[in-house]
């Protein structure tokens, strides 16, 4: 299936920004304005609340949002379903203590969703290396309205875990720069292309992965991080199931000691888990998640949770 094919069957997704709106506030204003709640595909003006995120909306995909005031206010934001499940899974904390690295940030959407889940309280560290990205990160914060946000102009590798502000934090979002072959609603998935060699393809997956799985590896050596989730819009399991199962195995890891959070504990009511044989055990693979473009109206989508195990006394470091 192509997919520009696929990407009709993809409702348009709204988060509202909980920092400044409700959901409940969103839905009756979209009633007054007409639109009635039920399948998205219904009409044009139909619309639906998400099964899986809370602060989601559904919309036909016909609707555009360019001059909706609610959009240009940063009341709503643009997001495929799936990539909001790195945040939410994250759940940081919503107090004056919680500490939070966004690894990855720009253009800032997980940002601008993390921010909302810690109600603006707090604080949260957002790095970006690219110096125009970060400028787009930085207009993103401010049409969002991320008061608890200080985003850094910066590569994450370079930031040092015993720093005494970076340190501290308890969370952290690692999103990095994968090869986009899950998504179907850009032209992004153009990267992938058909042309490319099969050796070429795996030469760059192969890149990839050893920069994604060093990103996991530097994340674990933060001496007070309890959660590190780690997402790619990718498809390919060199990227995902293998870059985790590589991740489990390393020192990093053991010294943590970090494992896999249970399925319980990652979208549990979300059926599309990751591929048994490409992990070291059927209970890895299930506490991973994966959308897949075309079945799940969604982008291709890979979300991994690592989680600090608790030492022998029973507390966590
Ligand atoms: N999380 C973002 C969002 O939801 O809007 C998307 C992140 S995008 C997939 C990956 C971003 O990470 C790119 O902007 C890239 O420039 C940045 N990046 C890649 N390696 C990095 C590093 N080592 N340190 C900081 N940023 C990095």
């Amino acid at each position: 299936q192509a997919g520009d094919e696929r990407a009709v069957h993809i409702p348009r997704y709204v988060r509202v920004n909980a920092s400044v709106w409700t959901v409940e506030e969103a839905i009756e204003s979209f009633i007054s304005k007409g639109f009635t709640l039920s399948n998205p595909f219904d009409s044009s003006k139909s619309f639906s609340k998400d099964a899986h995120i809370p602060d989601l909306l559904l919309f036909n995909p016909q609707h555009a949002f360019h001059d909706d005031p609610a959009y240009k206010a940063g009341k709503l934001i643009l997001q495929d379903k799936a990539s909001c499940f790195p945040a939410f899974v994250l759940s940081p904390l919503a107090n004056d203590d919680s500490i939070v690295i966004d690894a990855t940030a720009a253009p800032g959407n997980k940002t601008s969703h993390l921010s909302a889940l810690m109600r603006n309280r707090g604080k949260l560290y957002a790095f970006e290396r690219d110096r125009k990205r970060f400028a787009t990160l930085q207009m993103m914060l401010s049409k969002t309205s991320c008061k608890n946000v200080e985003p850094i102009n910066a590569d994450f590798l370079t930031i040092d875990p015993s720093d005494l502000k970076f340190g501290a934090a308890t969370h952290i979002l690692l999103d990095p720069s994968c090869s986009g072959s899950g998504i179907v609603n850009r032209l992004d998935h153009l990267l992938d292309t058909e042309e490319e060699n099969e050796a070429t393809r795996e030469g760059r997956l192969n890149k990839l992965s050893a920069f994604q799985l060093m990103m996991i590896k530097h994340a674990m050596k933060f001496p007070n991080v309890q959660k590190i989730v780690y997402s790619t819009c990718s498809i390919h399991a060199t990227e995902n199931e293998h870059v985790v199962r590589d991740a489990l195995n390393s020192d990093e890891a053991k010294t943590g000691p970090f494992r896999l959070a249970p399925h319980n504990e990652v979208l549990p009511t979300w059926e599309r888990r990751g591929i048994v044989e490409e992990m070291d055990s059927p209970e890895d693979a299930h506490s991973v998640v994966r959308c897949s473009p075309g079945e799940d109206a969604t982008n291709g989508f890979f979300v991994s949770c690592f989680v600090r195990c608790a030492t022998a006394s029973g507390a966590k470091r």
